[in-house]
């Protein structure tokens, strides 16, 4: 366990236990809810800060708004330059922020480091795009006119994001939201909120020493309450969440009901077809890391395995004999291959997800169990297990954000096909064949309905240029690289008349 005390110093939030910030301005000490930031690690409390009421929340958002006066004027190159040495300071804070990361969430160091690593990505790729925030321009059907369309920024973008990637979430929508002329206010997880004070720390120390208008990057702790303030609040442009589908569906409803703007990135299901043509050797590879990388709280963590029937028997005992060879511990030792659970009760929906299964008739070939002892302290060290299934079973249906995985067999590669995509979510797929036919099928309109599929990957580790996201349950939203900056700007179409008359559209005629 590194000394957490002076890793909270180095990054400068060591004596800080706000509600919110604007910028370079904290809370002051306050009377809101306690929320103690608990490490899944040991079990200790790291600090406590405080959830912000209602007028706090109010007094951010307030702020922010007459920040995006300011900064929607700044051109968006100039705004790059300033998310530029944000990745320039990420750099320097890499090994204390993902170290923090690490014992915060309990995520393995080289995960904290590697989240961090997207961070900087992001901010890299955000630089070149403040540069290439492209319209396009049209032919008007009518003599000596101009048509062509412009990206504007939207105003407030509001942030909510979920325990499992406590940082790397945010900067990919603050980093595109910045250079496409945004002010944003972020809603962390109540259950990771030291990891958000250090990176708003590190962006205010950007903002500082670049004279940027207090309330571009704003701050607000606590729980699901103030998330739902953001859900309701008009003044929030575009509301982007993270998490849950249950959450999705309350942030969906309350946005729409207001006829807001959206972006939701919620739960998957995700599966890796195993084929008769599959190399066996890489496919275990990216099964068990799939299945048991950060504990199976990814997003994208791989739920359930479709195997070839000619293959099953074998590839069951390659996974029976990888997962006996799993080391299970504190994530900071970077010889564990899996951490803890974030809390006791992601253990408990653990315990009562292997109940359920076994309740259905699921066959465990690979037992789970909650560890206990001196190096197990926090309570949230569980063993991976799988278990042998049915794809309809209820439980199957349903994302455990915990290490089970589930084995289905199957004869034909439609039927495998079907199998997954027969499930509520639509966020990551794969298929492991050198078989070129199974792979093109796998990739068509009539192949995986998710919105990643890969071909000898497996379903988790996406890289920050593709857009990332899912379809059906996952809320459809896309994040990151490609052109999914367009989420966070209105689009304005524009038609300049440089002629003498005033031709109508569609030749109509109106003389007066
Ligand atoms: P969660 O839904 O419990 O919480 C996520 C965030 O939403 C938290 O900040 C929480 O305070 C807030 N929240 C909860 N209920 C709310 C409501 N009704 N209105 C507004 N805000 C609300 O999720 P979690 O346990 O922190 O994270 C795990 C989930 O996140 C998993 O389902 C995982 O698949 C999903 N996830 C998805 C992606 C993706 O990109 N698709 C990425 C990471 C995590």
């Amino acid at each position: 366990i590194p000394d957490i005390q002076s890793i909270l110093k180095q990054l400068g939030i060591a004596s800080l236990n706000p509600s919110y910030s604007t910028g370079s301005k904290w809370s002051p000490a306050t009377d809101g809810k306690q929320i103690d930031s608990m490490s899944p690690v040991d079990g200790k409390k790291i600090a406590s800060v405080y959830t912000a009421s209602e007028q706090e929340y109010n007094h951010v958002i307030t702020t922010a708004q007459s920040a995006f006066k300011h900064w929607s004027k700044v051109p968006a190159p100039k705004r790059g330059e300033i998310v530029r040495q944000f990745g320039d300071a990420l750099r320097k804070n890499k090994e204390a922020l993902g170290t923090l990361v690490s014992y915060e969430m309990g995520k393995s160091l080289q995960e904290g480091f590697g989240e961090v690593q997207e961070m900087i990505d992001i901010c890299d790729f955000a630089v070149g795009l403040s540069r290439q925030l492209y319209g396009l321009t049209m032919h008007s059907e009518r003599p000596s006119h101009r048509m062509y369309e412009q990206w504007h920024p939207l105003g407030v973008v509001g942030i909510i994001s979920a325990f499992n990637f406590p940082v790397a979430v945010w900067s990919w929508n603050a980093a595109l939201a910045w250079v496409c002329g945004n002010v944003c206010v972020w809603k962390p997880s109540e259950k990771t909120p030291l990891t958000a004070i250090a990176c708003q720390h590190i962006i205010q120390e950007v903002f500082e020493a670049n004279d940027i208008h207090e309330g571009v990057s704003c701050l607000v702790t606590g729980d699901r309450h103030i998330g739902e303030l953001m859900s309701n609040d008009k003044r929030v442009d575009l509301v982007s969440a993270t998490g849950s589908t249950r959450m999705g569906k309350a942030v969906a409803a309350a946005v729409a009901g207001r006829l807001g703007k959206s972006l939701l990135e919620l739960g998957g299901n995700n599966a890796i077809i195993i084929s008769k043509d599959a190399d066996l050797d890489m496919s275990l590879i990216g099964a068990v890391f799939g299945a048991v990388g950060t504990a199976g709280q990814r997003c994208t963590t791989t739920r359930r395995l479709i195997i070839h029937e000619s293959v099953y028997e074998n590839f069951k005992a390659k996974l029976v004999k990888a997962y006996g060879q799993l080391r299970i511990g504190n994530p900071l030792d970077q010889h564990n291959h899996v951490g803890p659970l974030i809390d006791t009760d992601a253990v408990n929906a653990y315990l009562s997800s292997i109940e359920k299964c076994k309740a259905e008739g699921g066959k465990f070939v690979v037992e789970g169990g909650v560890l206990s002892g001196d190096a197990y302290s926090s309570g949230c060290y569980v063993k991976p297990c799988i278990a042998e299934v049915e794809n309809h079973y209820e439980i199957v249906q349903h994302e455990t954000f915990a290490p089970i995985l589930y084995l289905i067999k199957y004869k034909e590669l439609d039927e495998a096909i079907a199998l997954q995509n027969g499930v509520p979510q639509g966020l990551s797929s794969a298929i492991m064949t050198l078989n070129l036919r199974e792979a093109e099928q796998f990739l068509s309109a009539q192949g995986s309905d998710c919105g990643i599929a890969n071909v000898n990957i497996g379903t988790s580790g996406a890289e920050i240029g593709g857009a990332f996201g899912g379809e059906k349950e996952t809320g459809g939203g896309r994040e990151s690289g490609s052109d999914a900056w367009r989420n966070y700007m209105r689009r304005q179409t524009n038609t300049i008349n440089y002629s003498t008359t005033l031709p109508l559209a569609q030749g109509i005629k109106f003389d007066l």
